[in-house]
């Protein structure tokens, strides 16, 4: 209301209060506030310089942003399998990947399970090859060992997303933070329209009429309207996350009592850091089922419970099946694990009640001879 009343509603002091907060928060020195985690990903590779025949290092499970910004800056997504378990890449997967043409590696902490960015960066900080994190997961999350930052602060860059379903939201929006103030001046300048630094202070009481365009930039800025939100959930962020926290140990609670406890598989502890539990994702033991993983979708559909999958891993997509590499490419890991996967419902709002009714259900669903 404050903002509504204000006037002003597109970016301006809400958004540099959100900035300096989520920077001070995650312990990174600068922060970018833009309308999208995606948004923040591709301004990374362009300050980066990343362009034509350069080859950037992204998980084959993921969502569609993590490799599309690659394509954007001309550069080619060089998909790699992950470690069975978390759904992550590993030092040791990237350090196989790795050629001369590699400009960037961007780990995706998938369902708010960080990946080892410090083992990361032991095989990537002697080749000056940076890491740019997809944080869209992943707020907040403390690494182990803990060193005063959050997870999306210890590579060169980090993107978090605000999106409406991750672990705070502002509608659409997302951060980008850096340590390298040339990299934040530059997302900041490309953030809206090329327009130089100079000119950006137009916008505030001192700013005057002139600008000057420095590059062709995008439309990534994020409003004080968002911000505003982002501010209220930024309050409450270590709240929702104790939320998700007891019902994923509620999930693990009753699953391993369950009558499915043999016939799924709960999610693997988290070892490099705390989970966020964006999302619950279950495993099938699809072999002693006599179903399939849509059928138990669509089962719990018709109970009324909205489960999904992620992720449908990039390499089976059409887009991606068409490059040749990726025809040539070994996934054996994510190719094996897409088809047991099952996201369950988890959101702050949901009771210990919710959780036992979906637990119930799965068990209604899976095992319907022996009820
Ligand atoms: C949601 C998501 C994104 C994109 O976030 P937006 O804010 O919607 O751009 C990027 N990467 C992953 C892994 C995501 O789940």
């Amino acid at each position: 209301m404050e903002v509504l009343d204000s006037g002003w509603l597109t970016t301006g002091a809400k958004a540099r209060e959100f900035e300096e907060r989520f920077a001070a928060l995650v312990g990174a020195e600068h922060a970018v506030a833009l309308n999208s985690c995606t948004a923040a990903l591709h301004l990374a590779l362009e300050a980066l310089g990343v362009g034509p025949r350069d080859e950037v290092l992204v998980p084959t499970w993921t969502f569609a942003a993590t490799a599309e910004v690659v394509a954007y800056q001309r550069a080619r997504p060089i998909l790699l399998d992950v470690e069975p378990d978390s759904l992550n890449i590993t030092p040791e997967i990237v350090r196989a990947a790795v050629t001369p043409r590699t400009r960037a590696v961007i780990p995706v902490h998938f369902a708010g399970d960080p990946a080892d960015v410090a083992g990361l960066r032991e095989v990537l900080d002697p080749l000056d090859i940076p890491v740019i994190e997809d944080a869209a997961h992943a707020f907040p999350c403390e690494p182990r060992p803990a060193n005063g930052r959050l997870v999306g602060a210890l590579g060169r860059a980090g993107a978090y997303s605000f999106y409406a379903t991750k672990t705070i939201t502002t509608g659409e929006g997302g951060m980008l933070v850096t340590d390298d103030g040339t990299l934040a001046d530059r997302a900041r300048v490309m953030s809206l329209h090329g327009i130089s630094k100079h000119a950006w202070n137009r916008y505030t009481a001192s700013g005057s009429w002139w600008y000057e365009i420095e590059a062709a930039g995008f439309k990534y800025n994020l409003t004080d309207l968002a911000a505003a939100l982002g501010l209220a959930q930024l309050a409450r962020a270590h709240e929702l996350l104790d939320a998700r926290t007891r019902l994923a140990g509620t999930y693990r609670q009753l699953l391993e009592r369950s009558a499915v406890a043999d016939l799924v598989e709960l999610p693997a502890p988290a070892r490099h850091g705390t989970h966020a539990w964006h999302l619950f994702v279950l495993r099938l033991n699809l072999s002693r089922l006599g179903i399939d993983r849509a059928a138990v979708i669509e089962a719990l559909g018709a109970r009324g419970i909205g489960a999904s999958v992620h992720f449908i891993p990039l390499h089976m997509h059409p887009y991606h099946r068409r490059r040749q590499d990726v025809r040539r490419a070994r996934l054996p890991n994510a190719t094996a694990e897409f088809p047991r996967v099952i996201s369950l419902p988890i959101w702050p709002g949901m009771s210990a009640t919710d959780v036992a009714s979906v637990v119930t259900a799965l068990e209604e669903i899976l095992t319907p001879g022996r009820r």
